[in-house]
């Protein structure tokens, strides 16, 4: 399998600050995926530079196999989000897909099947853009990154200011997409959204690449979690086997595979209440770990003004 984007120890920097450091991914064809990080890690810099917007300092982005500016008709081949609110307030969401489909080329027809595509309404795409909510413009957002009907789509923060029930229907929007051999990547700031949308995860924070794989390894790497009558009597049993474990909210937690848990309870006589990979929470966790010292907005915001950018 050929990644379909390629990110390769990719470094920007403005003046002393290294935003993106040594980045190195990639996102294949018939997945979608999640770029996660808190907000300053360093996402929509990476995007930027993804779709030729910011020079990098260091390192290469391949989208298709050659630099975004290299492809023949970058509109019909990547389908780019970058900010839902950068288009224009003045024009209707119907105008801007016009204009958008006539500058790639494509049959007007095109228009009113991605309005469809999105939920977008009729009344809805009459209306000026200025009047519309942050979760519409996200949708007619997604209509212009589908337009040219591309391969692969770049989306920063799509999933911003929908609903759980619109964040449901990008789920099932993208996941047609890749079922259909279309690369997604998408980025987030919230783990339950990249949870919930993707297949392959990776995790950024100050910039670096910290975690990175399918959600099920993820997920598993979170550890294990078990129960029994008495959680002490499994820990015990547990560490006796040589595993490390923990106790929280009356469950035993350990870095230890389901198996390994499950012989090892088997094998002192205990009987398991529960025994599955520690998802939700453990992620969180992890996720709150990993990106602990990397909350530097703040910080940078003050520190940055007047940076060369
Ligand atoms: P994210 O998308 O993950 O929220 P960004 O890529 O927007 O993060 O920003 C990464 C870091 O780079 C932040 O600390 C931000 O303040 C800084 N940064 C982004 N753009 C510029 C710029 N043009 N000049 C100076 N610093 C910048």
């Amino acid at each position: 399998m050929t990644a379909m984007i390629t990110i390769d120890s990719l470094t920007k920097k403005y003046g002393a600050f290294t935003a993106v450091d040594e980045v190195t991914f990639t996102a294949e064809p018939g997945r979608v995926t999640g770029f996660l990080g808190p907000n300053g890690a360093g996402k929509s810099t990476t995007m930027r530079v993804m779709v030729g917007l910011t020079e990098p300092t260091s390192g290469h982005v391949h989208v298709l196999g050659r630099p975004f500016g290299a492809l023949p008709n970058p509109g019909r081949e990547v389908g780019v989000l970058l900010d839902a609110s950068a288009q224009h307030a003045g024009r209707t969401g119907r105008e801007i897909l016009t204009i958008a489909a006539r500058t790639m080329g494509l049959p007007k027809g095109r228009v009113d099947e991605m309005l469809e595509r999105v939920s977008l309404t009729e009344e809805e795409a009459g209306r000026r853009v200025r009047n519309y909510s942050l979760g519409m413009r996200q949708r007619l957002g997604i209509a212009t990154a589908l337009l040219g009907d591309p391969e692969v789509l770049i989306l920063d923060e799509p999933a911003n200011g929908l609903d759980p029930a619109g964040i449901r229907w990008m789920r099932d929007l993208l996941r047609g997409f890749g079922d259909q051999g279309g690369t997604v990547l998408l980025s987030s700031h919230l783990l339950h959204e990249i949870e919930v949308i993707a297949d392959d995860i990776v995790v950024i924070g100050n910039g670096r690449i910290v975690a990175g794989g399918t959600k099920e390894e993820l997920l598993a790497s979170a550890g294990t979690l078990a129960r029994a009558a008495d959680p002490a009597v499994l820990s015990r049993a547990l560490e006796a086997a040589g595993l490390v474990t923990s106790i929280a909210d009356g469950a035993v937690f350990t870095d230890a595979d389901l198996t390994t848990v499950g012989r090892a309870a088997f094998a002192a006589g205990i009987a398991l209440t529960e025994l599955r990979t520690a998802d939700g929470a453990g992620l969180e966790e992890m996720f709150l770990e990993l990106t602990a010292e990397s909350q530097r907005d703040a910080v940078t915001d003050n520190k940055l003004e007047g940076a060369a950018a």
